[in-house]
């Protein structure tokens, strides 16, 4: 029989959880407190479709490099602010333990499993269901070192999966709009296999299907908290409304889920990492290049997406506000000048700022809770969009009654399997 499931929060997480309950028979509920979809962290994030280079932020040697970062100008990828903060200490402290190589490469499997398994779901909606019309292209993504040390310790870590080693030429005859920076280069690793595609428009096609499905409606209204016994959540409590009923609830209000969590005693382990992103018209020009590019050592991304070029980086930990930092801006264009100078006028393009929703370890929480339909799908950190589908259609199975489809250990609430 088809249950009611409320999942809450309108991202792409939960646009993503909303079409894999629709497609499994279920009806559902979206609630979300902002009027119109996707107009948060799954906005203008970088675009990539990263399945085979899942590599966690946290990883060996990356403290020392963030001590140094403190120091550095505003054009260095990585920015602690420290606060008089508990949730930051814990969170830094968590992710300090999860730099171990030991942790590290336990996490990237972990990631790895989900992330093949969303390219799987992903061609089943665009296959099975003909979802399309979000600038979607299998065009391979380039992750280019310029440190030797680093490209090395990269190339230790290559996945049986198939990506490829390249010499900075070899880069650079696979794609051409990286000529400036040639000399500055020590290697790539290569990925054919990688998708880019607009995670807002991906977000609008879903909800555009959802409606089209008659199995759906959305809500706006702001959670609170919830209406629980005996294990069991029995409504939402809202706020300005009436208390809202449904059979099952799932929780995917990326960083709001911590306080949300928290009404019902859940600890969740997430901080919002605040981020950056440029978007500049694409206008056929050559200078953009037509595969993925990852900036490795300056964490910048570089995706075009449609009639759109993407720009995405920096981390910030501790930013005090939602505001644009001019002079990380003005760094990040001068970034982007310099390694694609041919591309455009980054200074005209549209600025955005978001926060990823992140755990230490960078691998999301999934599933189960201690209610017995209450689930958690949330902490996607730098990777939502990649992890939507496999995310979403987790918790479909599990909701209907199904085994997970792929093994959860690592990806569910710590303490729960
Ligand atoms: C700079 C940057 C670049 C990125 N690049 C990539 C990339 O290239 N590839 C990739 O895979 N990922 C990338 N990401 C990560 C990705 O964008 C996020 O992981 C993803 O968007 C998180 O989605 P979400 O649905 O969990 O959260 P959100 O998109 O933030 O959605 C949460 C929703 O919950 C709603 N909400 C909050 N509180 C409540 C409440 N109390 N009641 C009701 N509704 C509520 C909000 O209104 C919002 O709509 C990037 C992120 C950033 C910041």
């Amino acid at each position: 029989m088809s249950k009611h499931v409320a999942v809450i929060g309108g991202g792409v997480i939960g646009l993503a959880t909303a079409w894999a309950l629709v497609c499994s028979g279920q009806r559902v509920t979206l609630i979300d407190s902002a009027p119109r979809i996707a107009e948060e962290t799954s906005y203008a994030n970088g675009g990539q479709l990263s399945y085979r280079y899942v590599s966690p932020l946290a990883d060996a040697g990356v403290p020392l490099k963030a001590l140094g970062w403190m120091f550095d100008g505003p054009a260095a990828p990585l920015k602690f602010h420290p606060r008089m903060d508990p949730a930051q200490w814990r969170w830094c402290l968590s992710f300090l333990m999860a730099c171990r190589t030991s942790v590290n490469r336990r996490n990237g499997e972990h990631l790895l499993r989900l992330s093949l398994f969303s390219q799987q779901i992903l061609d089943m909606w665009r296959d099975e269901y003909l979802l399309d019309g979000f600038a979607w292209r299998r065009n391979g993504k380039l992750v280019v070192y310029r440190n030797q040390k680093g490209f090395a310790s990269a190339c230790t870590k290559i996945s049986e999966v198939g990506p490829q080693m390249l010499t900075p030429s070899q880069c650079v005859a696979l794609e051409p709009a990286l000529a400036d920076v040639e000399a500055h280069l020590a290697g790539g690793i290569f990925s054919d296999t990688d998708e880019a595609a607009d995670c807002y428009l991906f977000c609008l096609k879903l909800e555009e299907r959802l409606i089209a499905s008659g199995s759906y409606e959305r809500l706006q209204h702001r959670v609170q908290g919830f209406i629980e016994h005996n294990g069991h959540i029995d409504a939402l409590s809202l706020e300005h409304d009436a208390p809202f009923e449904a059979d099952d609830y799932v929780l995917a209000t990326g960083n709001a889920s911590t306080g949300l969590a928290q009404r019902l005693g859940i600890r969740l382990p997430l901080y919002p990492l605040k981020g950056y992103s440029l978007t500049l018209p694409f206008n056929g020009n050559s200078g953009v290049p037509d595969i993925s590019v990852t900036d490795f050592d300056n964490k910048v991304v570089y995706a075009r997406l449609g009639e759109q070029f993407r720009v995405a980086a920096m981390v910030d930990i501790g930013a005090s506000d939602a505001a644009i930092n001019p002079k990380r801006i003005a760094a990040l264009c001068g970034l982007c000048e310099a390694t694609f100078p041919h591309a455009g006028d980054y200074h005209q393009a549209q600025v955005w700022t978001g926060s990823r929703p992140s755990t230490p370890t960078g691998a999301p929480i999934l599933g189960a809770t201690p209610f017995s339909n209450f689930w958690l799908n949330t902490g996607h950190g730098s990777l939502g969009f990649t992890l939507a589908s496999a995310s979403g259609q987790i918790i479909a199975d599990l909701i209907g009654g199904k085994p997970a489809p792929i093994c959860l250990d690592g990806l569910t609430l710590p303490r729960m399997h």
